[in-house]
């Protein structure tokens, strides 16, 4: 494109950065076209099939008609399986006029800051955080407030650090738990904490994005919404990409106060209507069917985490946590900054993982795209036998560094 014509773009869309995890996906498929053996644990996509019951209830609810448009915030059967879901696993109580089902949680949380944003406006926003978090608030007009942590602090931000942060422009507070990228679970206690500080504040609004509920190690997912002092003000965000592998059905959901249900409707009835008919027949019967599916993932997930950071761990350099959810590890590899191979020298995260993409044929992202220079992130949602090849190649790669 001419310098011209990227001139007259809108100044929002030459301020809003590309999503790094679509990028980096996108650069492995090229690299893939070239020949190349990429291995891509860039994006964060389960490698598992959406289960067989799901597929066929969604066949099913085509021939039975699905075909059409459905009301702007989702079919009443699925919103009312949704209310079911939040009472059953997260001890939510919501009305039917309180959930707005949309084309992915990406949407869900795209229409929460467009309805609740003016110009200014700050959000408050654990880090290492997702990376459309950011952009979908300032796309909003708003200014993103990021709050750091490090490895060393598990990835979790203190109650007394986001207190630390509320100005009088704060309207919210927006974090992931399971948590992309860091896979770190905040606690029901430090969950108490935080919601102690927003108690203090009117107006101040928390979205909870649960998106990795399904796959949280500790077994005992805790939902902030559920708080009583908070549960008016806090908009819980999930969907059916992760935890039952659906994401090119493009299906997610939120429970909100009815005013902002309201709103997001209106904006979502302007931009994409409600999300596709027979996918949303299928979501209804996902949820309410057995999990044992779910479950069986999960259980893989895990087992490819305690591999995966072992194989890393003999790593020189690498530092590694433990996660407690999600599919990702994030290791801070600061100790890389300032390597070189005598060709490419290491001065950032962003160097770091393209050496590895060159170097290795391994696709991983920047840490920097989520809030923290001094990692990368790796997604384990993929077969165990490339996990392996991939960790083995990229300790390959990186000895070469002195
Ligand atoms: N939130 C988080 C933390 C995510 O990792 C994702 C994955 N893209 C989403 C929201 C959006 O998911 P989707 O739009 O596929 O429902
Ligand atoms: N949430 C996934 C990720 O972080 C999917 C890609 C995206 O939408 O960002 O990789």
């Amino acid at each position: 494109m001419s310098t011209i014509s990227i001139s007259s773009l809108s100044q929002r869309i030459q301020r809003m950065e590309e999503s790094a995890t679509l990028k980096m996906a996108q650069l492995a498929r090229d690299l893939r076209a070239q020949g190349h053996e990429v291995i891509s644990l860039s994006i964060g996509e389960p490698d598992f099939d959406t289960p067989q019951h799901i597929k066929d209830a969604a066949k099913k609810a085509l021939d039975d008609g699905y075909t059409k448009y459905t009301p702007v915030p989702g079919l009443p059967e699925l919103r009312k399986a949704i209310c079911n879901k939040f009472k059953r696993d997260n001890q939510l109580d919501f009305d039917l006029d309180q959930i707005v089902v949309s084309n992915g949680a990406k949407q869900s949380i795209a229409n929460i800051f467009l309805s609740l944003l003016d110009k200014g406006d700050e959000v408050i926003v654990l880090a290492p955080f997702w990376v459309s978090y950011s952009e979908i608030i300032k796309l909003a007009e708003g200014t993103p407030v990021i709050i750091k942590s490090s490895i060393e602090e598990d990835y979790k931000v203190s109650a007394q650090k986001i207190e630390n942060a509320i100005t009088d422009k704060t309207k919210a507070i927006l974090f992931s738990s399971p948590c992309n990228p860091t896979g770190s679970v905040y606690s029901k206690e430090e969950l108490n904490a935080i919601a102690d500080v927003v108690a203090k504040h009117e107006n101040l609004y928390i979205v909870s994005d649960e998106i990795y509920e399904y796959i949280n190690f500790t077994d005992q997912h805790f939902s902030i919404g559920s708080i009583d002092k908070v549960k008016d003000r806090t908009v819980t965000v999930n969907g059916f990409s992760k935890g039952f592998a659906m994401t090119g059905w493009r299906l997610g959901y939120m429970g909100a106060p009815k005013w902002i249900a309201k709103a997001c409707t209106k904006v979502q009835g302007q931009f994409t209507s409600g999300a596709t008919a027979f996918g949303q027949k299928a979501g209804a019967f996902a949820l309410n069917s057995d999990l044992t599916p779910t479950h069986e993932m999960r259980k893989a997930f895990l087992k490819r985490r305690d591999m995966v950071i072992d194989l890393l761990k003999e790593i020189p350099g690498m530092k590694v946590n433990k996660p407690l959810g999600a599919f990702y590890i994030f290791p801070d590899i600061s100790d890389f900054f300032g390597k070189t191979d005598g060709q490419t020298t290491i001065h950032t995260a962003s160097d770091f993982c393209e050496y590895l993409l060159h170097q290795a044929h391994v696709a991983v992202v920047t840490g920097t795209a989520f809030g923290a220079d001094n990692c990368f992130r790796i997604s384990y949602a993929a077969s165990e036998e490339e996990l392996r090849e991939a960790v083995r190649r990229m300790k390959e790669s990186l000895a070469k560094l002195r």
